[in-house]
C-alpha cells in the first residue's frame, strides 16, 4: 500500500512566466465598465484601488507575461508545489482511470490564494503603497494577504464575513499573528457597512458586503489601495503557476489529462489549473474537459445568468459581464465559506457561454464525504471548498469503473482542512444538512440587475 507517487520539480523549473488565455480567447471578453458611466473604464480609472503593475496585466492580451523576479524567489518557499497520483484512492474506487492532484495546501497560509497575495504585496510594494484593504470570507486570502504584507512591510486591514469572523477564531489569529488588523464585516466603520446594518442589524454579512467596505476605504487614501483574491483576470493569471507546473510534472509521469477538474468559488484555482491546458486546446493542441465544481447552494455558473453586474453589494465596483447570482443575493451559511460568491471570474463565465468549459454542483454533504473517503487514501484532509474538486474527480473515477475507461484525471486540491476542523465536527457530528438557494432570493437579486446600454 505504501506507493505515494510524487512529482517534484526543481527550483530551476519553476515557470519564469505567467500564462494569459485572453491572447487565445476565440471571441475578447467584453469590457469593464465603469459604475457611473456605464462605459469601457479607463486603466487610469482604476488607479484609485489597484496598483498600475497589476492594472496593466488586467487589461492585457500578452500570451506570457514575466513572473517578477521577488514574487519568484518568495514563492520558492513552497514553489513548486508537488503532483501527486493518487494511486491509493484509486485502488479504493477500484478504478481504471488516473488520478493525478496538485497539491496547494504546501503554501504556508494553506491554499493557493498566497500564490496571488504574494504577487499583489510586490505590485503594491513597487508603486509605494503603505495599506492594503481586502475582504475575506472563509479566512484563507485575508492569511494569505497577512502573509505576503508582513514580507513586504506592507500594513494589511481585512474586512471578514461575520459569519467566518465567529466561527473562524484560528483564521483571525492567523492574521493578526503577521500583523494585520481583522474587523468583522458588516462593521460601523465604513458607509457601507453602516448601511446596511441599518437595515439588518442582526446581518452575518457576505463577501458582497466585505468587498464594499474594503473599496470604500482604498478609495478614501492616496496611500492605500485595494486587493482582491478572486474574480479579475490579473488574480487568475497569477494562479496559472499551477497549471503550467503540473504541465510539467505530467510530462514526467508520461501523461496529459482528459479532464482537469477544479472547485469554483471566484474562479481563480480553477482557472489556475485549467487555463494553460485549455490555451493548448485553444491554439489547436490537444482537447480536454474542463469541468468548474460550485456548491449547489451558491450554483452561479449553473443556475446563475450572463449579464453585467456589480462585484459587490454597494455598486462601488466597476461593472463585469460574468455570471451572477445577483450582487444582493446571500448565499446561505454552508460550510465551504470561500465559495459564497454571487458571482464569477469574467474569464471562466466567457469561457463557460462559449462551452469550452463544463460547470456541475455538487451538495455538502456528498462533497464532505468524498473529502473524508480522499483523506483516508491519500492522508491530507482537504479544505471544504477543495472538497468539491475531489467530489467531481471521485465521481469522474467510479464513471470509469463502469465504463472500464482508463481516463487521466487532474484536479486541484486547492487547500488543506486544517483550519477547517469544526466543520468536518459538524459533519461527523451530522449537523450538517444540504441547503438549497432560496431561488425567489436568487429571482430578486437577479431582477435588480443593472440595465445596460
Ligand atoms: C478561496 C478558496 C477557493 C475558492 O476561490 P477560487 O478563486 O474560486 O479558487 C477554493 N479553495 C480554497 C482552498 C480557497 O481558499
Amino acid at each position: 500500500m505504501n506507493d505515494t507517487v510524487k512529482y517534484l520539480l526543481d527550483e530551476q523549473h519553476l515557470p519564469r512566466f505567467w500564462y494569459n488565455i485572453n491572447a487565445d480567447l476565440p471571441k475578447p471578453l467584453d469590457p469593464v465598465l465603469h459604475p457611473g458611466t456605464q462605459q469601457p473604464i479607463a486603466p487610469e480609472e482604476l488607479e484609485v484601488i489597484f496598483p498600475r503593475g497589476v492594472i496593466e496585466q488586467e487589461m492585457s492580451t500578452e500570451r506570457e507575461i514575466e513572473i517578477p523576479a521577488p514574487v519568484r524567489e518568495v514563492w520558492r518557499q513552497w514553489r513548486p508545489s508537488p503532483l501527486y497520483r493518487a494511486r491509493r484512492l484509486e485502488q479504493a474506487l477500484q478504478t481504471p482511470a488516473k488520478i493525478f492532484y496538485k497539491y496547494e495546501g504546501v503554501s504556508p497560509a494553506g491554499s493557493h490564494k498566497a500564490n496571488s497575495a504574494i504577487a499583489q504585496a510586490f505590485y503594491n510594494k513597487a508603486e509605494g503603497v503603505k495599506r492594503i484593504t481586502t475582504e475575506t470570507g472563509a479566512g484563507q486570502w485575508g492569511s494569505s494577504l497577512s502573509l505576503a504584507g508582513s514580507m513586504f512591510g506592507i500594513e494589511i486591514l481585512v474586512y471578514m464575513v461575520k459569519v467566518s469572523y465567529n466561527q473562524k477564531p484560528y483564521r483571525r489569529a492567523f492574521m493578526e499573528a503577521f500583523g494585520a488588523r481583522c474587523i468583522a464585516s458588516p462593521s460601523d466603520t465604513t458607509e457601507s457597512g453602516r448601511a446596511v446594518l441599518a437595515e439588518h442589524p442582526d446581518s452575518t454579512g457576505s463577501l458582497g458586503i466585505a468587498i464594499s467596505e474594503a473599496v470604500e476605504l482604498a478609495a478614501q487614501r492616496e496611500d492605500t489601495k485595494y486587493a482582491l483574491g478572486s474574480v479579475l483576470n490579473h488574480v487568475l493569471l497569477h494562479q496559472t503557476v499551477i497549471g503550467l507546473e503540473a504541465m510539467k510534472q505530467l510530462e514526467m509521469a508520461d501523461a496529459y489529462p482528459d479532464m482537469v477538474i477544479g472547485c469554483t468559488g471566484g474562479g481563480s484555482n480553477f482557472a489556475g489549473i485549467a487555463f494553460p491546458f485549455l490555451g493548448e486546446q485553444l491554439r489547436g493542441g490537444r482537447a480536454v474537459e474542463c469541468i468548474a465544481v460550485e456548491p449547489s447552494a451558491c450554483p452561479t455558473l449553473t443556475k446563475g445568468r450572463f449579464a453585467y453586474d456589480f462585484g459587490d453589494t454597494a455598486h462601488l465596483t466597476p461593472l463585469c459581464k460574468m455570471f451572477t447570482l445577483g450582487s444582493s443575493f446571500v448565499p446561505p451559511g454552508f460550510h465551504a465559506g470561500g465559495l459564497r460568491y454571487h458571482g464569477m471570474a469574467p474569464q471562466v463565465s466567457h469561457l463557460a457561454a462559449l462551452g469550452l468549459i463544463a460547470p456541475r454542483s455538487y451538495n455538502q454533504l456528498e462533497c464532505f464525504a468524498a473529502g473524508l473517503q480522499f483523506a483516508k487514501a491519500e492522508g491530507i484532509i482537504p479544505a471544504p471548498e477543495a472538497n468539491h474538486a475531489v467530489r467531481a474527480a471521485i465521481h469522474e473515477a467510479e464513471k470509469c469503473r463502469e465504463t472500464g475507461e482508463a481516463k487521466t484525471i487532474l484536479f486541484n486540491l486547492s487547500g488543506h482542512g486544517n483550519f477547517d476542523m469544526q466543520a468536518y465536527t459538524d459533519y461527523l457530528g451530522g449537523k450538517l444538512q444540504d441547503l438549497d438557494y432560496a431561488e425567489n432570493e436568487v429571482a430578486m437579486a437577479l431582477a435588480g440587475l443593472p440595465s445596460i446600454g
